[in-house]
């Protein structure tokens, strides 16, 4: 299975990074090897000393598809999740400056959490779900999908013009702003509304 993620589809995250917004969807993969295993602490890399949690929404494929038109994208998933996209900044900004590929920074082992699924029936719209992630019992970020650039079956859409799209699959679709540094002994909890669909430690 493979990780597909969505960068840049959140208007105010855009602008805290000082990125330009895109004209397509970015689009960059993990391999499984950076799913962070169940119960398991994240542990940050030696190699980077900047770190960021980026909460995101994600979508688990149960069909396989190759150019899914948009109104038949909802066919192919059923369940909605949560994770982290953790993001070595400083690796990945030295790989934008050079206009070089972002997978040391993105792909690296532990940097994807996936947290508990909940079927897409408990959402009466998947455009408007409210998701949130607490670092330390403080909320640091605050998203609702109703703000994406690019909606989840837009996104299925463009993402299958490229890659077959095969069952397991997980999309994350990309961070809202207050992305932040982790350090050691941070405490992350993710929640949907008001359901917590994964707790983890930094060390
Ligand atoms: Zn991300």
């Amino acid at each position: 299975m493979k990780l597909i993620c969505i960068g840049r589809n959140y208007t105010e995250h855009i602008k805290e990074l000082e990125n330009e917004k895109p004209t397509d969807p970015i689009i960059f993969l993990k391999p499984d090897t950076a799913i962070l295993l169940k119960k398991q602490p994240f542990f940050i890399p030696e190699f980077s000393n900047d770190v960021h949690h980026e909460v995101e929404i994600l979508v688990k494929i149960n069909r396989v598809g190759k150019h899914i038109d948009r109104k038949f994208s909802h066919k192919y998933y059923a369940e909605i999740g949560l994770g982290i996209d953790f993001t070595a900044r400083d690796v990945q900004s030295q790989a934008k400056a050079k206009g070089l590929p972002w997978e040391k920074a993105k792909a690296f082992d532990g940097s994807a959490v996936i947290g508990s699924w909940l079927p897409k029936e408990t959402f009466k719209d998947v455009n408007g779900i409210q998701f949130s992630l607490e670092k330390n019992n403080t909320i640091v970020q605050k998203g609702n999908t109703s703000h994406m650039l690019w909606k989840i079956d837009e996104i299925i859409e463009y993402i299958s013009k490229y890659f077959t799209l095969k069952i397991g699959d997980v999309i994350f679709t990309g961070t809202p702003a207050g992305v932040g540094k982790v350090i050691a002994n941070d405490k992350l909890v993710g929640y949907i509304e008001d359901k917590q669909l994964f707790s983890i430690t930094v060390k």
